[in-house]
């Protein structure tokens, strides 16, 4: 998981401070010195880390922590405010011209996850902001970079402009945003090329498109894993481009953060998106404090309730609610809920929103992965009708049998069983406990 040095560095170091009822000068002293050495590690850049540190030591030796009441916790406060003001404070949103369209350019180096951003980014902005995105292939030297778009497009079911590769991307840009007019396109995202490294060529083609697209928004899309460089990379294009927002990608991946903690201080340029994941739906609007909030272990459950918000329909929560007080959950109800929990994203991820989630040890050794979830699907769907209401009837031959059909062992299916008799054996205690109260408990 992305930060999981930092996070764990960070989170032991503010654990020591956290109760104290003084703190003296010493004592923060002590304890931005491990911050600062966390900072580093994590591959923060090193003039932001100073800046960082120096900030959080003027605040933390002064009047509102030391003749507060609660002087530790108010060092974690500064903590999280500045380490959120690090990262740009507010969130940043993505531009909306009162001329539609409004146009996006997506730029990057080759690799970054450009082209799969800008699909991302046209699913985003249809389904939270109910937009009708038109996509533009303008990069015509990588190979297939135009089919990789035209593919997304059709996932996606949305229109692709393209010229082929023979027309150059300034014509391309052109045409895209004279098509998108006449078609009633909201939002114009321009896939433009990218290059193994920044050079002149690059640059000043870009600067052409941008000169003919006049675009709202320039995002440049930089890849997380590449730490230090990534933050170079952002520097350069802004200097020659103005960029006007970052996306950084593979933050799903195993990063050490320092990009996302460096790039909006060295560039200025705030980081208005970040890439969970390679799917079409794993791009999330950047929020500086969830994020600041997940780094220190307390958790990012606005976002975790945002994306049950998504995947969970209230009737069908409402229905289930109705069942779990009833006990008539069965199997397929099982079935379902799985169903929706997978739609929220990896299971790790989710986990990781959960505050305190990285100090639970065992959590980290659970291998919490969508192959888990495939397998207990597999084996609900080798039961019959019966079954699935009624797992008492279960017996051995009937789980030799639903084990064939799902290819999972015997031992698995009496997991699988065991868990959901002491699930329902809970549910029952839950309700006895809420009877009396005027409504039963709420669902996630
Ligand atoms: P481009 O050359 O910049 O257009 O890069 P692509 O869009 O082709 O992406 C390069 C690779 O990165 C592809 O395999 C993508 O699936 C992958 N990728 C892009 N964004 C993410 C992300 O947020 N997380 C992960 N894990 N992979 C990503």
């Amino acid at each position: 998981m992305a930060f999981e040095g930092l996070a764990d560095r960070l989170q032991s170091t503010i654990q020591k401070i956290k109760g104290k009822g003084k703190v003296s000068e010493a004592d923060v002293k002590a304890m931005m010195r491990e911050v600062r050495l966390a900072l580093l590690e994590a591959d923060v850049n090193f003039k932001v880390v100073k800046e960082f540190v120096k900030n959080v030591n003027e605040r933390a030796v002064g009047q509102e922590v030391m003749k507060s009441l609660t002087p530790g916790q108010q060092v974690i406060k500064v903590v999280k405010e500045e380490l959120t003001k690090l990262m740009g404070g507010e969130e940043s949103k993505i531009a909306a011209s009162n001329r539609p369209p409004t146009v996006v350019m997506m730029v990057g180096l080759q690799g970054a996850g450009k082209t799969t951003t800008t699909g991302k980014l046209a699913n985003l902005l249809r389904k939270k902001y109910n937009r009708k995105p038109l996509l533009a292939a303008a990069d015509i030297y990588r190979p297939a970079a135009i089919q990789q778009l035209e593919t997304l497009g059709k996932q996606l079911s949305m229109p692709v402009f393209s010229l082929g590769d023979q027309v150059s991307p300034v014509e391309i840009a052109r045409k895209a945003i004279e098509h998108a007019k006449e078609e009633h396109h909201d939002y114009v995202l321009i896939d433009t090329a990218g290059r193994l490294h920044v050079d002149e060529t690059l640059m000043d083609e870009l600067k052409k498109v941008k000169e003919v697209a006049q675009p709202d928004e320039i995002l440049l899309v930089v890849d997380a894993m590449t730490g230090q460089d990534a933050v170079n990379v952002a520097e350069s294009f802004n200097e020659q481009l103005g960029l006007t927002g970052v996306v950084l990608t593979k933050l799903d991946g195993d990063t050490r953060g320092g990009a996302a903690l460096s790039i909006r201080s060295v560039t200025e340029t705030p980081i208005k998106f970040v890439g969970m994941g390679e799917k079409l739906d794993a791009l999330e609007t950047f929020h500086p404090e969830r994020m600041a909030s997940r780094i220190l272990g307390m958790g990012d459950v606005l976002t975790l309730i945002e994306k049950a918000q998504v995947s969970v329909d209230e009737d069908k929560a409402r229905e289930l609610e109705q069942k779990l007080r009833t006990q008539s959950f069965t199997f397929d109800d099982f079935l379902e809920q799985l169903g929706q929990v997978r739609q929220m994203g990896p299971l790790d991820e989710i986990l990781g929103m959960l505050p305190g989630a990285n100090k639970m040890k065992g959590l980290k050794n659970v291998q919490v992965d969508d192959k888990q979830i495939g397998h207990i699907e597999a084996i609900i769907r080798s039961m019959t009708k019966l079954e699935k209401e009624q797992p008492e009837v279960i017996n051995a031959s009937r789980k030799k049998r639903i084990a064939r059909g799902s290819g999972r062992s015997v031992q698995e299916v009496n997991r699988l069983l065991k868990q959901f008799d002491e699930m329902k054996k809970m549910m029952k205690q839950m309700t006895n406990m809420s009877k009396g109260k005027k409504k039963g408990f709420k669902l996630p």
